[in-house]
């Protein structure tokens, strides 16, 4: 039997189920990504398109970084998830959005020098300057705006 993953918005309209395994899972302390989710950091998780499967509802989107397409309930506002024209086939889930945050442990911090002052962590993961997956090239990096 395969992983099954749960996400949900905060008000229940949105319900999605993540098959398998995540790919990647990472910190991100860019500015964007800030704004968007309304919090210091945050942590995605990766997954290839076909292993996530609307349940319930249907997100709003929203894109202001060019190739970049965020989601998020358009009921109480929770963050879902962003598709990135530079990783295709990838689907990232904001983790607060997962209904067992607990199980998705990052591998790495994406644009560490971006973080807050005084985001001070412990860990020994790998502390990127940019992203933390390879991509093609030529697509919304924060910095180019
Ligand atoms: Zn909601």
């Amino acid at each position: 039997m395969s992983r099954i993953e749960r996400g949900s918005c905060f008000c229940g309209a949105i319900e999605i189920d993540a098959i398998g395994d995540p790919f990647w899972i990472n910190w991100d302390h860019d500015e964007d990504c800030r704004k968007a989710i309304g919090g210091p950091m945050t942590i995605w998780i990766g997954y290839r398109a076909e292993q996530v499967i609307s349940i319930t509802g249907a997100p709003k989107t929203f894109s202001k970084t060019p190739g970049v397409v965020r989601s998020f309930c358009g009921d109480c506002g929770t963050s879902i998830g962003y598709q990135d024209e530079g990783l295709p086939s990838e689907i990232y889930l904001c983790i607060g959005f997962m209904d067992a945050p607990e199980r998705f442990e990052p591998a790495a911090h994406g644009y560490w020098e971006q973080r807050l002052p005084f985001v001070e962590l412990s860990d020994s993961l790998p502390r990127e300057a940019r992203y933390t997956r390879k991509r093609a090239n030529g697509f919304a990096d924060p910095r180019d705006r």
